[in-house]
This record gives C-alpha cells, sequence and structure tokens, in this order.
C-alpha cells in the first residue's frame, strides 16, 4: 500500500478544509480504497455564525460527490451539536435522518450530507476517513473474520459487527466506541463493509489508513492468499452475435435497452472458468453499496429467464419482511460471468457497464483471495436485499426523471470524423445512445474520450474492416440498434465523355458497395434490437434531381437510394426501418473551404451568403440540421414510417 502523501503539494493546500480536499483526493485515485462514490471522509472545523458566535461545524463528504475528484464545495458543512445530539435518540428512521441533516446544513447549496455523517460526527478526532478498502474486506468476508481481523490489529482498531449503513450504524458505532476505544485506538474495522481511520491532522489520519489497510495486505501476502495465478484459454472469437443475443435477452427482462461491455481480459477469462465459480460468484458483493450497481449475484452463463425468476423469487422471500412496501426492480442482471464469454457488465449506459466492470474486477480479486484464505463469505441476502431496497433508493427510484429517448441503446456511424457524419454522433449521444464512429481518417479514434463513444479508423471499401468494427462494437456495448450510413464521396465536376473506368467504380464501391456490405453484416445485430433496429440513409438532391458533371455521384445516390427501399421491404418483417434523407448545399463541412465557397458563388454571381441561402426557403442548410433529422428518423417519431425519403434542403424547385 502506497502512502501517496507529497509534503510539497500539501504545503498548496491552506486550512482544514483544504488538506482535507488534499487527502480525500489521494484515497480516491486509490481504487483499491475507494471505487466510484465509495467512502468519504470529514474535518471538524470550529467557524464564527451570523452572531459572531463559534460554532463546531463538520465538513463532511457531500452525496454525489467522488472522493479522487472532490472539491471544497462537495463538502456539506453541518452543525455539530446537533449530530451529537442525534446519536442518543433510540431510533430515527434514515429519511428523517436526511431532512435532519440537510436541515441543519450552514451553507444552503451544500450537496445532502453523507448517510454516514453522524458516525462521523460521533468520532471524537479532527479528521475521520473511511474507505472500503479491497484488502479489508477481503478479509472480513472470510470464514473467521472478526478473529483474524482481531490477530492483525489488536487493539489499534475498534470492530464493529455488520449493521446496516445509517442511523442504526451510527448508534451502533457509539455504543461499541466507547466500549473498545482507548488511547491506542488508531481506526475502526466495520465488518464486511470497510474502515475507518482519524487523527489530529489530516497527515495523520491518511498515515494511519494506509499504514492500517497495508496490515491487511501484508496478512494475506504471508498466508500465500494476494498473488493470484490468472491464467486463462484465450476468449471465444466470432462472439458478436452471441454477445447481440445476450443484450437482446438482457435487454427483454428488463424491459428497455441495456448496454453490454465485455471484458475478455486475462482475470475476467480465468475467474469465469475457475472450477468453484458456482460456488464463490454466488454469495454476494463484497461490500453493502455495491449491490446498488451490481445487484446481488452474477448471472452464470447465458440463460437470462433463469437468471430473472430467481431475482422475483429473492424479492418475494425477503420483501415482507421490510417495514415498508417495496417496488421491485428490473429483473435483469448486471454482470454476467460466461466460461465463453468472460465478463460481461451491463448498465443504462456505456458508463454505467463500466463503472460495473470497475467494481466487478475488484470483487473478483477480492473474491479470489477470500478463497485462497480459506473462504469467501458474503453477507446474507437479507442484509443486501435492505441495502438494494433501502428507503432513499426506492424514494429515488419512485422521483425517477426521464431517461434520454436512447438510453441503453447503440448506434454507428460512418463518415463520423467530420461534417453530417460528426453531427450525426453528437446529436446521437445527445439522445443518450453509445455511438461508434468509423472514419478513414484516423483521427476518429480520439474524436471523443468518453465511455459512450468508440472511435475506429476504417476503410468501408474493405469488408474485412467492416466485419471487424462490427465485433468491436459488439465487444464494447454488446449489439447494434441504429445505422447511419453517411460515408461517400464527391469527385469534381466531370462530364460523362471524360468519365474514367476507375473513376465511376471508385465512387461505386464507397458510395454504394460499401453500404451493402455494411447493411448485409450489420442485419442480424439489427434483427436482435431490443426496440428494432433503425437504419437512415444519408443520400442527396441529386436522387430526385441530378446535375450535369455528377454521373459517377448521382447514379451512386440513386443506386443507393434503391438499395435502401429494398431493404425496407425485405427488413419490415424483422422489425427494422430503413429511411433516407437528401440534403443540399449543405455547406460546414470540411470539403467546402471558404476559397471553394467564394468562387462557386462568384461562379453564379452571387455573393456567398445568397448562393448558401439559393433554396425556396431562403434558409442555410446546416449540418446540424440533417443531424437532427436523422436522429429523429431512428426515434419515435418515425416508428411508423420506412421506406422513406425526406428532403432537407431548404426547399429545391426541381424537387419540389
Ligand atoms: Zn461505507
Amino acid at each position: 500500500m502506497d502512502n501517496l502523501w507529497d509534503t510539497n503539494a500539501a504545503a498548496g493546500f491552506g486550512d482544514d478544509v483544504a488538506l482535507r480536499v488534499y487527502s480525500s483526493r489521494l484515497l480516491g485515485r486509490d481504487k483499491s480504497l475507494v471505487l466510484h462514490g465509495g467512502g468519504n471522509t470529514s474535518v471538524k472545523v470550529a467557524q464564527p455564525n451570523a452572531f459572531g458566535e463559534t460554532e463546531d461545524i463538520l465538513y463532511v463528504k457531500g452525496s454525489g460527490w467522488d472522493l479522487e475528484t472532490i472539491a471544497a464545495a462537495g463538502f456539506s458543512p453541518v452543525r455539530l451539536d446537533h449530530l451529537k445530539r442525534l446519536a442518543q435518540l433510540p431510533a430515527l428512521p434514515d429519511p428523517a435522518m436526511v431532512n435532519e441533516l440537510v436541515t441543519h446544513l450552514t451553507r444552503a447549496s451544500a450537496p445532502v450530507p453523507s448517510i454516514e455523517a453522524i458516525l462521523h460526527a460521533i468520532l471524537p478526532y479532527k479528521f475521520v476517513d473511511h474507505t472500503h478498502a479491497d484488502a479489508v474486506v477481503t478479509v472480513t468476508n472470510t470464514e473467521g473474520g472478526e478473529a483474524r481481523i482481531r490477530k492483525i490489529y489488536g487493539d489499534a482498531v475498534v470492530v464493529i459487527p455488520y449493521v446496516m449503513p445509517g442511523f442504526d450504524l451510527a448508534r451502533a458505532c457509539a455504543q461499541e466506541f466507547a466500549r473498545q476505544a482507548g488511547p491506542q485506538t488508531i481506526g475502526m474495522v466495520l465488518m464486511n463493509h470497510g474502515i475507518f481511520s482519524f487523527g489530529a491532522s489530516a497527515r495523520e489520519s491518511y498515515d494511519r489508513m494506509i499504514d492500517l489497510v497495508g496490515r491487511a495486505e501484508d496478512y494475506l501476502k504471508h498466508h500465500h492468499a494476494w498473488d493470484i495465478d490468472w491464467t486463462a484459454a484465450a476468449p471465444k472469437a466470432d462472439a458478436a452475435l452471441t454477445l447481440a443475443k445476450l443484450r437482446k435477452d438482457v435487454s427483454d427482462a428488463a424491459g428497455f435497452p441495456l448496454v453490454v461491455a465485455r471484458q475478455a481480459d486475462v482475470r475476467s477469462m480465468a475467474f469465469a472458468k475457475r472450477p468453484d465459480i458456482a460456488t464463490i460468484s454466488q454469495q454476494g458483493p463484497a461490500t453493502p453499496d455495491h449491490v446498488i450497481r451490481t445487484k446481488r449475484l452474477p448471472l452464470l452463463g447465458r440463460h437470462v429467464a433463469a437468471y430473472a425468476a430467481a431475482y422475483r423469487a429473492y424479492f418475494a422471500a425477503h420483501e415482507p419482511l421490510a417495514q415498508e412496501r417495496k417496488t421491485i426492480l428490473d429483473v435483469a442482471p448486471r454482470v454476467i460471468l460466461d466460461a465463453e464469454l468472460g465478463l460481461c457488465t451491463v448498465g443504462r449506459s456505456a458508463k454505467d457497464a463500466n463503472v460495473i466492470a470497475e467494481i466487478y474486477a475488484h470483487t473478483m480479486d477480492i473474491i479470489a483471495r477470500a478463497t485462497a484464505l480459506g473462504g469467501y463469505r458474503a453477507l446474507p441476502a437479507q442484509d443486501i436485499f435492505e441495502v438494494e431496497y433501502w428507503d432513499l433508493e426506492q424514494a429515488k427510484l419512485k422521483k425517477g426523471g426521464q431517461a434520454p429517448a436512447f438510453a441503453g441503446e447503440v448506434a454507428l456511424v460512418t463518415g463520423a470524423a467530420s461534417g453530417i457524419g460528426k453531427a450525426c454522433v453528437d446529436a446521437l449521444l445527445a439522445r443518450g445512445a453509445a455511438v461508434v464512429g468509423l472514419d478513414l481518417n484516423p483521427a476518429i479514434t480520439n474524436l471523443y474520450r468518453r465511455a459512450d463513444f468508440l472511435g475506429i479508423p476504417c476503410d468501408v471499401t474493405e469488408e474485412a474492416q467492416l466485419k471487424n468494427a462490427l465485433a468491436r462494437t459488439a465487444d464494447a456495448y454488446g449489439g447494434l440498434d441504429m445505422l447511419v450510413l453517411n460515408a461517400g464521396i464527391f469527385p469534381g465536376g466531370c462530364r460523362i465523355d471524360a468519365l474514367k473506368t476507375e473513376e465511376w467504380r471508385r465512387v461505386m464501391s464507397v458510395n454504394l458497395d460499401a453500404n451493402l456490405v455494411l447493411m448485409r453484416e450489420a442485419h442480424p445485430f439489427l434483427k436482435l434490437a431490443p426496440r428494432h433496429g433503425r437504419v437512415v440513409i444519408i443520400g442527396s438532391k441529386n436522387v430526385p434531381a441530378p446535375g450535369p458533371g455528377a454521373a459517377a455521384y448521382s447514379a451512386s445516390k440513386s443506386a443507393l437510394n434503391q438499395l435502401a427501399r429494398v431493404a425496407a421491404l425485405e427488413w419490415g418483417g424483422d422489425g427494422i426501418r430503413v429511411n433516407s434523407l437528401h440534403p443540399n448545399a449543405v455547406f460546414d463541412t470540411g470539403i467546402w473551404t471558404d476559397a471553394v465557397l467564394a468562387s462557386r458563388a462568384a461562379h453564379y454571381g452571387m455573393t456567398v451568403e445568397d448562393y448558401k441561402r439559393n433554396n425556396v426557403l431562403r434558409t442555410e442548410v446546416t449540418s446540424r440540421d440533417v443531424a437532427e433529422l436523422a436522429a429523429e428518423m431512428c426515434g419515435s417519431l418515425f416508428a411508423k414510417t420506412t421506406g422513406a425519403q425526406l428532403p432537407v434542403d431548404g426547399g429545391n424547385d426541381r424537387v419540389i
């Protein structure tokens, strides 16, 4: 366990709250300590109120903030005396507790304080740090875990048996702390949950956290339960359609589309293939708050319906024991372990699926190490159920918020690095889809650095490259729902009598043949789209109204148009909709430099402004206009439309 404290860096953080920010980020940076919003920290500060009286304030991590990136604004200042009084109540329902926390803030704009605020308040130390450290959680989740913890730490820590986070845990800690703590105490272990450290300074509390977690790591090393031999056979090749089928089943079980992200790294493959996988993977999460993202158990194999039935049975068994009635969550798994595929994680967005993958990567280490130590033992199902169906989580569910139109869906756009293609990427991302962009330009790889975008350099005229792009799409997101065929070339004007055969064939191969191959190869995926596949073809005004000097371009786009109409007929039975857009005179793209525009305008004796608006509506048509319409054609507005051709050209008298 590395101690990351840097005296020079820390010197740049002035007061107690600033130092609290500094050391919280150090904790957050180490994923073996906290993951994605897990863990929390606090500092107690005396400061004057509006009357000039000094008040003790607990600055505690606010919900919605991550330790790794937290700022001073992420700490919620709560009146400490009030928190200490609350800790003495015999009982307090968690929603009422949160109300007390929020109504005793000293800054109205502060986030809702962590539900562990009262627990921080009762610990009599200026700085308090709390993590779900892998090594500590590993030891506590074993047979005889408490005895091991006492052996590792002696009387340096207070040990708290598992209690659900919230008011009851704070109360239990208050009682146990008074009983067990002494001058030698530097931390507190919560069985099956995590660890606290504390101290008079930010540094002391941080150093103690690193020291305590390091001792648990040393214990695991000493017991040959640290280094795990992850070796595995190669993952299944040609898994793309298997993934798409799995995603369809998972989405059907949930009742809405979900992204499936596959991890076929050595650890994931080796873990999924372990002979004891059916036992060790079916115990429960490493720490209870993971259940909100991962659900209690992974699906083993690909039988989604059986998982859904088991999940309903789990709900039916534990719900009657709850004090208030609960609403069942969707019954789809979030983690899938399959001997052929490896680890698949499931989310409403690509970001969610990736977060779950990271949590489960740590979970695999924890389970493997605990197994090596003598056996992984997670909490009983009822305890996990209580966290999964906690009042405040259920309240969030009821408040709900509308999901974006394409949440959980996947789109692929060709010619995506610039112009209309890039605008289509933007329009689809804005509607919540995960988007794969193909382009000849290698800059596509770095067009966006975000979980829901995958840029793949690709020559669309190369069949093998298209197939590879679809395979990568399936690995990253689980399948394909929407296909936007945009890539195309427009060679300079050339009359038929001078048109070279090679030129004709080149235009045909990009504008027509490549689209046939991509449509053919994408069809099995589109057929498995949870809400039915959609194809949008970026055609051209030249289809209804060709011009001289553009024989190859006009012929290729017209043939593509006919291909789309046949696809609409052939694929309608699969629920796949195929529609075309015919843009004209879209000038905000790479080919139209200012110089080219000026020369074309001059050629027609117009100003550039008039030339841009040379249509019936006297309006400029932008890439964004075309892209927004393309995205809408994938949406519910066009749910009953296929085989349509729509101009987006400001009105063209020849077309009209
Ligand atoms: Zn915790």
